[in-house]
């Protein structure tokens, strides 16, 4: 259907659109089969790592050309990006929505960089996705965690200096796997939700999230949510699964094809979720 930007399935959708982390052919084509399956929207995402990596401009034009074939909107979006040189070529690639992480700088040099790589954007008419408060990594403690969480004192000067077109936030969620059952700080994210009004917030970090925290979060404004560690274990898990069968085979052809399948069900089970399950849970 078509290459969109995350404004338009950000604003156009009730609930939240997923996104999820791609890394070669055969995760895109998971991800995109999965928003196909579902009937809806899903963001195709690539941190600046594996962007970065020697030859993967590659997985970036085949994400651009997924997304262009693609019977549901696709998003494609560069994740996590510490600098403006990699928002830039992802641009050039023909991706549809950046991330310009600003959050380990002090306030005024995010907003200050958050606003050059927003310059570049509109003038493309790409989306823009900036972050306010460092996501805790998983080894931190509670006190740690709750030094990084977004400040709600610094959301109306971020938003009112720049024009960004989703916020992520940090209240409590980490990226890679939780050691122990997450907690979430939904007073905080109600006071974010107030002071941001119809910028969209995004929320990192969801692999080991309980589906009453993502209900929850939805339903006070989450609007994104971003699943990049249960990619991996989902694919890497198939990955084992499918070799361990049939060991001798070294199946070059099935396996991949088994681990793509198994990424579908994962993001149309999540897509699913994001956009309706989640009010059975409020
Ligand atoms: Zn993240």
């Amino acid at each position: 259907m078509a290459l969109v930007t995350s404004k338009e399935i950000l604003k156009e959708h009730d609930g939240a659109v997923g996104a999820f982390s791609t890394y070669d052919l055969f995760t895109a084509q998971g991800i995109v089969k999965g928003g196909e399956e579902s009937g809806l929207p899903v963001i195709l995402m690539i941190g600046q790592p594996p962007l970065n990596q020697p030859g993967n401009d590659y997985v970036g034009q085949i994400m651009v050309q997924l997304a262009r074939e693609a019977t549901v909107p696709v998003c494609v979006f560069l994740d996590h990006s510490k600098d403006y040189a990699t928002c830039m070529k992802a641009m050039k690639l023909g991706f549809s929505a950046v991330m310009i992480d600003g959050s380990h700088l002090p306030l005024e040099e995010n907003i200050a960089i958050t606003n050059k790589v927003t310059e570049a954007a509109q003038a493309l008419g790409v989306s823009v996705e900036a972050e306010l408060g460092a996501l805790a990594g998983i080894e931190d403690g509670e006190e740690a965690k709750k030094a990084k969480m977004t400040d709600p004192s610094h959301v109306e000067e971020f938003l009112s200096k720049t024009s960004v077109d989703a916020l992520a936030v940090s209240i409590g969620n980490a990226h890679g796997l939780y050691k122990g059952e997450p907690k979430l700080d939904f007073e905080r994210l109600n006071t974010i939700e107030e002071i941001s009004q119809d910028v969209p917030l995004v929320l990192h970090g969801g692999t080991g999230l309980t589906l009453e925290q993502f209900a929850r979060g939805v339903a006070i404004g989450i609007r994104k949510i971003n699943i990049g560690t249960e990619v991996k274990t989902t694919y890497i898990g198939a990955f084992i699964d499918t070799h361990e069968k049939n060991v001798s085979a070294y199946d070059m052809v099935g396996i991949p094809q088994a681990c793509k399948n198994a990424v579908t069900a994962m993001v149309q089970d999540k897509l699913e979720f994001f956009a309706r399950g989640y009010k059975a849970l409020i």
